[in-house]
C-alpha cells in the first residue's frame, strides 16, 4: 500500500522561534545527530535539578548525549558557567561566613 501524503505543509515545522520545549519531539535538532527525538532531563551532575531547567536540558533519544533542546547547541559552555558561578558563589559564602565569626 502506497502511503503518499498530498502535498502540503503538514509535516513542515511551525516557525522555530514560536517552538516551544514542553516535552517529547519539541526541542531543536540533535547537534550531533540532527535528531529532534528528545527527552527532557530533570538531573543532571554538574546542575542538580537547576541547571537543566535554566538550560532546557534534553536528552537526544538518538544518540544519547545531552544537549540545549532550545538552541540546539552543546552544553559545554553553559556547564563552564554553571558550575564557575556555583564555585563562585561557595567561594562567596565561605568568605562571607568566614568574616561573619
Ligand atoms: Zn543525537
Amino acid at each position: 500500500m502506497a502511503d503518499i501524503q498530498p502535498a502540503g505543509p503538514q509535516n513542515l515545522q511551525p516557525n522555530p522561534q514560536q517552538m516551544r520545549v514542553t516535552g517529547l519531539g519539541t526541542s531543536a535538532p540533535c547537534p550531533k545527530c540532527g535528531n529532534t527525538s528528545t527527552a527532557p532531563v530533570g538531573f543532571t551532575w554538574w546542575g542538580g535539578v537547576l541547571g537543566p531547567r535554566i538550560f532546557h536540558v534534553v536528552r537526544c533519544i538518538g544518540c544519547g548525549i545531552q544537549y540545549n533542546g532550545k538552541s540546539g547547541t552543546s552544553l559545554g559552555k553553559p556547564i563552564a558557567i554553571y558550575t564557575g558561578v556555583a564555585l563562585a558563589l561557595g567561594i562567596a559564602i565561605a568568605v562571607m561566613l568566614g568574616m561573619a565569626r
